[in-house]
């Protein structure tokens, strides 16, 4: 039970510090866009804002939307390929199911193990229009013991 506490703590513990660092990497990029940019001039008394007034400020804030938009994806996407136990990136993907047959007895995904044997994750390949979610399936501790069973149930 401990075990599974600590592993969520650091899956998660890991995922809350790249955000981080993203949230940092933002702060330096606005930083770095209020020192380069001036600010806006007066147009006849009225003080221009920066977003939406002025063009030169809206286009930064637009790319510094974006950049910040496609840091946080990169961040979720990295870690939903990664092992829940050790953190590492997934490896080896192999794809399971069969295109041809009906979609309901084996649909097709694809499906990365982790190099120390933690466990795979099952993505689904095919779109319907219901949401499918990624399947993690964790392995025993000792592969071999699996591996032994395996063979046991193919006598
Ligand atoms: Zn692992």
């Amino acid at each position: 039970m401990l075990a599974k506490v600590r592993q969520a703590l650091l899956y998660w513990g890991y995922f809350a510090a790249k955000l981080s660092a993203v949230g940092g990497l933002m702060w330096l990029l606005w930083q770095g866009l209020n020192a380069a940019l001036p600010e806006p001039e007066y147009f006849l008394r009225h003080r221009v804002a920066r977003f939406a007034q002025d063009l030169k400020w809206t286009v930064a804030i637009l790319i510094f939307w974006l950049a910040g938009l496609g840091l946080v994806w990169l961040a979720v996407h990295d870690q939903r390929r990664r092992c829940k136990v050790c953190l590492r990136r997934l490896r080896m993907p192999v794809e399971r199911g069969n295109w041809s047959r009906p979609v309901i007895l084996s649909p097709p995904e694809m499906e990365s193990i982790c190099p120390y044997g933690h466990g795979a994750l099952a993505e689904p390949q095919i779109h319907l229009s219901t949401r499918q979610d990624a399947v993690w399936t964790e392995h025993d501790d000792d592969i071999w013991q699996e591996l032994a069973r395996t063979q046991d149930r193919e006598r």
